[in-house]
């Protein structure tokens, strides 16, 4: 979590000029399209392929990366930070009592 922070401090000091809520949750949208568009590649529908060639895990990974960081900067945003990790922390232990993971 400490380092997608870091990624949204960074962010935020590079484009100071795009941490309003409406431009974090289109830059959201933007790289969900992104993933959808790695998806799209990775699944070989369509013509992605023989536009961009075989699919990257580094391309993929990037762009989930970057959806993340915008999620985060909604949270920091917000100062929702304690209440996101609580929320992963409960989510977590409700699946550990249904057995669902260790
Ligand atoms: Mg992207």
């Amino acid at each position: 979590m400490e380092r997608f922070y870091k990624m949204v401090e960074a962010s935020n000091k590079r484009f100071p000029r795009g941490v309003e809520p409406f431009q974090m949750v289109t830059r959201l949208m933007e790289e969900c399209g992104e993933v959808a568009a790695e998806v799209n590649l990775w699944e070989d529908s369509g013509i992605k392929r023989q536009k961009r060639g075989e699919p990257k895990k580094e391309d993929i990974a990037n762009e989930l990366r970057q959806a993340i960081v915008e999620l985060f900067k909604i949270a920091e945003y917000y100062h929702v930070e304690k209440e996101l990790e609580e929320s992963i922390e409960a989510s977590l232990s409700r699946s550990r009592a249904e057995g669902l993971i260790d």
